[in-house]
């Protein structure tokens, strides 16, 4: 039985879906003005072990996730910086951060767009994150972003000032019910940070539809006039286009709680009358060197960043199921590549019972049922790891270790089984021959002529010869070097 922590309950629950066996399931996906960082990933291999869980405990998943393509105003580091913790990724004034990159880059806003999308795209393939059945854009859909206004304008939910369109939160009864006490500490961070414009009713208040900015490089006619889209009314029109209400998971960093989740419930439920989402998931930050990660700290990391060290990105992927995802996670260089030696130990193994996996054995039942119940217990993913290491460890026919790793890697997908058929049948035989020879010289008590077959196996083929182990003769380390 699945279980599943809800941020709208606060506790875990035993997790239903609105149509059984099908779960439709929405994550607020990336602005694409810039690469993004180490932190944003973090968010989206966990919506991905979420979508991967469900597959295999045998739902139909239908995922959306949304790309952030129009500019918006929203607060610039050192404001956030002076929040510490608190992060408001969302506000009504500092800067457009696609204006200000496209400035910066020389091109278009919708340059900036395309150009960043399609590096977004690339990321979360390196990171084996599948691709979500529909990437729905902001631009694609400004007429379901409209028509959603609208339709709180006509049930008073929202009024139209010389500035913008607002949605008056005082009318929503329940708002910021999500957040809970967080509310408060946005509150502080409101009237320190944040130049109320005049013509907004309440301090929460926020922007559906941005008028009078003829700066801006998006615009769009609207029956109040020519603008843009607010940030949050995306999420909340292009998630109900494409999935049935309620929507069964929604999902997006814990920054997301105080503002973004809050409006998106919000403006959802008052159009609709009904419940937008059953279960709100976040997954948690990503700390650097034990202090938070912004562009002006220079600890942003990208694969870039990763590249330059030669690690791979499912190394980082790896990085991030050591941790639960409702924990801080600490990243560190030293934390990585210790993460990274631990996958490439596990790639040797595989590469091993590659090779010597004759015929199709099973291993037995308590390693598939270990697994699935961490799974099940809210996406334990280091005890779901604890079980690899188990695999590892036991006394088994390599052909069954092989069935079993095949069988949970396609939820943890660190194994990158592409390149790992290493051994040709004939390579194989040239190595299983050396071995011969080996035991032969052993045997003649030839130790020399046995240390330099020993050698050889190492240096031409990255291969261990193991006397007396069980299941193999030999293992391959060449890329663990172990
Ligand atoms: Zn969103």
């Amino acid at each position: 039985m699945l279980h599943l922590y809800n941020t709208a309950t606060k506790r875990k629950e035993s997790f239903t879906t609105q149509t059984p066996g099908k779960v439709g399931m929405y994550n607020c996906g990336p602005t694409v003005y810039s690469r993004l960082t180490i932190g944003n990933h973090r968010t989206y291999v966990f919506a991905d072990i979420l979508r991967r869980t469900l597959e295999y405990l045998g739902y139909e998943v239908r995922q959306v996730m949304n790309i952030t393509d129009v500019g918006h105003l929203t607060m610039t580091d050192e404001d956030k910086k002076k929040q510490g913790d608190i992060e408001i990724t969302d506000t009504d004034d500092g800067l457009d951060r696609m204006e200000k990159a496209a400035a910066k880059e020389n091109k278009t806003v919708w340059e900036v767009a395309e150009y960043y999308t399609e590096r977004f795209i690339e990321d979360i393939e390196a990171l084996g994150i599948k691709m979500p059945h529909v990437l729905p854009r902001a631009t694609g859909h400004i007429r379901e972003q409209i028509d959603m206004i609208s339709t709180l304008i006509d049930k008073g939910y929202a009024y139209v000032t010389e500035s913008a369109v607002y949605f008056d939160t005082s009318k929503f009864k329940g708002y910021g019910e999500l957040a809970g006490q967080e509310l408060d500490e946005k509150m502080v961070a409101v009237r320190t940070d944040v130049e109320k414009d005049e013509t907004k009713r309440n301090p929460f208040d926020f922007r559906l539809w941005q008028l009078n900015q003829p700066d801006h490089s998006m615009q769009w006619d609207s029956p109040w006039g020519r603008g843009y889209p607010g940030w949050h009314i995306e999420c909340s029109a292009m998630s109900l286009a494409y999935l049935e209400q309620p929507i069964d998971i929604h999902t997006g960093g814990t920054d997301h709680i105080p503002v973004h989740h809050t409006n998106e419930i919000a403006q959802a439920e008052a159009a609709t009358g009904e419940q937008f989402v059953r279960f709100w998931m976040h997954g948690a930050f990503l700390r650097v060197d034990g202090k938070r990660m912004g562009k002006s700290l220079g600890n942003a990391y990208t694969l870039d960043d990763l590249a330059e060290k030669g690690i791979d990105p499912l190394s980082l992927r790896y990085f991030f199921l050591a941790a639960h995802y409702r924990q801080i996670l600490n990243f560190t260089w030293e934390a990585l590549l210790a993460a990274d030696a631990r996958r490439k130990t596990i790639r040797d193994a595989v590469v091993t019972w590659l090779a010597h996996a004759k015929r199709a054995e099973k291993a037995p039942e308590s390693f598939k049922t270990d697994f699935t119940s961490a799974l099940e217990d809210d996406l334990n993913m280091p005890k779901a790891l604890a079980v690899v290491s188990d695999l590892l460890d036991a006394d088994l026919d390599p052909a069954a270790k092989l069935a079993a790793m095949e069988d949970f890697d396609t939820v943890l997908g660190i194994v990158g089984w592409e390149s790992l058929r290493k051994f040709t049948p004939e390579e194989i035989e040239t190595i299983e021959e050396k071995l011969r020879n080996r035991e032969l010289a052993r045997n003649n008590k030839q130790y020399e002529e046995a240390d330099a077959i020993r050698a050889e196996l190492l240096n031409t083929f990255g291969v261990i010869a193991e006397d007396g182990a069980a299941g193999h003769a030999w293992r391959y380390a060449g890329e663990s070097g172990q």
